[in-house]
């Protein structure tokens, strides 16, 4: 489009942490203490999570990926293994499953969250499915009810991916107490971050046994689970092939003092995302992010819905308009198969037609806890310009 002014001189991006003197300070404790990683911090940061969400237990990992792999390890994912998820997702939501050399199947979305459709899950269940994979889809939880009965029934593992969904609530209980597993990453755009980072919580002790041996190599030093009583003090032994996957304690102890801070983080988020909700809601050409009333949403990404029937410019022309303005936006996400690599794994356009057209006509404004709200309202402006000037 034409002559403009950019709202604002600095560009701003979608995402970004929030760090200050205390998350500092005790990054800075660590560096002068005896351990670097796997020390007290990890442990301290597990049960703070844990308690945090109402779970029984909680392990970290080098990262949310590495956390998802070691979820499918649990679960028992191997070869050839049917494992249903949602392609409106991060690609790490479907590659743990092929890390495990199982089978990723994509689910349908409803048109309305964007998550999962619980229909289409039970749809695609086979003899081979083992598991569900459903994402908090920008912190807004899924139908869990309708799939954890879909899961019993049909027995099979809930391995929840809540990486956008810390402080989500589901019918009153936090995200991350309610499924078999519950992923959540601690990536810097993320509501917490230690860097990179990542945790599962779980309920389920042999979960939870399974999960600590698989990301330190499947090495135990437990003495009821070892073969070889007899050796001595220094034996342990590696009973399965697992990883190093350990959280240092340097992100861990990063970790325990940005988790203090998460309820001010998605405090901020919800009132700019009603900011936006306000200005946005009599705009014909977009549509705003639909909430159900079961959960409570964390507010991970803020996505706008162009009617693009109603707009002179393409998805892309407009996404072009407000980065040129300085506006950080995105697109989250490329259906997942719509990548090479699942392309050449044979995967093929139209298997979820909802997830397909809704990739044409989204962009994610920037939304995060550290933004102001005059940050909040140039968003709001150059939203505002590219819109009228696409009227028809
Ligand atoms: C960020 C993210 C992950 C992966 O987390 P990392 O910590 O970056 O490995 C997985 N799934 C979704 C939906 C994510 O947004």
């Amino acid at each position: 489009m034409g002559n403009f002014k950019p709202v604002r001189d600095s560009y701003l991006p979608y995402g970004r942490q929030w760090i200050d003197e205390e998350d500092i300070e005790s990054v800075i404790r660590v560096l002068r203490g005896d351990y670097l990683t796997t020390g007290p911090y990890v442990s301290e940061f597990e049960t703070a999570v844990a308690n945090y969400v109402g779970a029984k237990y909680a392990v970290s990992f080098s990262n949310g990926t590495a956390a998802l792999h070691g979820a499918c390890f649990a679960a028992g994912i191997g070869d050839g293994d049917e494992v249903i998820t949602t392609p409106m997702t991060f690609v790490a939501s479907a590659n743990c499953i092929l890390y495990q050399r199982g089978k990723p199947v994509f689910a349908d979305i409803d048109n309305k969250t964007y998550n999962i459709d619980p229909v289409e899950i039970e749809r695609k269940i086979t003899s081979r499915t083992k598991a569900i994979i459903p994402v908090d889809f920008t912190g807004q939880p899924v139908a869990l009810d309708e799939i954890i009965s879909i899961a019993k029934k049909h027995n099979l593992a809930v391995i929840e991916d809540a990486a956008h969904a810390l402080g989500a609530t589901y019918k009153g209980k936090r995200i991350g107490s309610i499924s078999d597993m519950t992923m959540f990453s601690f990536h810097p755009v993320k509501h917490i971050t230690t860097g990179e980072g990542g945790v599962i919580t779980t309920n389920n002790k042999d979960y939870y046994e399974k999960l600590l041996q698989f990301r330190s190599h499947g090495i135990t030093r437990d003495k009821i689970k070892l073969n070889d009583i007899e050796q001595g003090p220094w034996y342990y032994e590696m009973q399965f092939l697992g990883y190093n996957y350990r959280m240092t304690d340097i992100q861990a102890s990063l970790g325990i003092s940005q988790l203090k801070k998460i309820d001010k983080f998605v405090n901020f988020r919800k009132k700019y995302v009603s900011i936006y909700n306000e200005a946005f809601k009599d705009m014909d050409e977009i549509k705003i992010p639909y909430q159900n009333k079961e959960g409570s949403s964390s507010w991970h990404l803020y996505i706008i819905r162009l009617d693009l029937e109603k707009l002179k410019e393409s998805r892309k022309e407009i996404f072009e308009s407000l980065q040129k303005r300085n506006i950080g936006v995105n697109v989250h996400y490329i259906p997942v198969y719509f990548h090479p690599y699942y392309m050449k794994c044979g995967y093929q356009r139209g298997v979820c037609p909802n997830a397909e057209k809704l990739y044409e006509e989204i962009i994610t404004l920037p939304l995060f806890p550290a933004m102001t709200e005059d940050d909040v309202n140039d968003v709001i402006s150059a939203v505002n310009e590219v819109l009228i000037y696409n009227r028809k």
